[in-house]
């Protein structure tokens, strides 16, 4: 892509601020009238309770990823639930091993507000030697221009956010050899 030549300048969200538009005669013509598109900054706080998720995020912060085991049938869970899924029996937390391998992965060219500066980024499922379920990630050290099959299987590592944000990106993945 570096190489394309630009043929229209880029996309901005910003231009003339308009307080008011034409409005016909006869209000029939209105079931012709174009959809309006405003702007429309928004912010809210919330006060969010992870509940008995908690300890997976106070894990991430001590660069410690958590998962689960059933207490009856002994299923493992690589995303966190406190009920098997197997069963419904009650789960106890377990400590996953940091590598793991690539499942399946998929790149991402359109995202949440938060992560499109980050687009093309890479989303994989990773799995884990005796878990019974895969964990979804973000998978980085690799050119999300130049996606390749051989990342299937490929030996990845868990990074940490130094300083957390009590969110499932404070882990992401990378390759073992880096
Ligand atoms: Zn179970």
């Amino acid at each position: 892509m570096a190489n394309e030549i630009p043929t229209r300048p880029e996309e901005t969200l910003d231009g003339t601020v308009v307080y008011n538009v034409p409005f016909p005669e006869n209000l029939a013509d209105l079931a012709r009238m174009a959809p309006l598109i405003i702007k429309h900054p928004y912010h809210i706080d919330y006060i969010h309770s992870y509940g008995q998720d908690s300890p997976f995020f106070a894990g991430l912060a001590n660069r410690r990823l958590l998962g689960t085991r059933c207490k009856a049938c002994g299923s493992t869970f690589a995303t966190p639930r406190l009920s098997c899924m197997q069963c419904g029996a009650d789960c106890e937390w377990i400590e996953l091993p940091k590598e793991g391998r690539v499942h399946c992965f998929t790149v991402c060219h359109f995202g949440s507000e938060e992560f499109l500066p980050e687009c093309p980024f890479v989303l994989a499922l990773i799995e884990f030697e005796g878990v019974n379920t895969l964990f979804l990630t973000r998978l980085m050290g690799v050119d999300p221009t130049r996606p390749s099959l051989e990342w299937i299987g490929m030996r990845v590592k868990a990074k940490f956010r130094r300083l957390s944000r009590f969110k499932p990106t404070d882990v992401w993945f990378v390759p073992a050899d880096r």
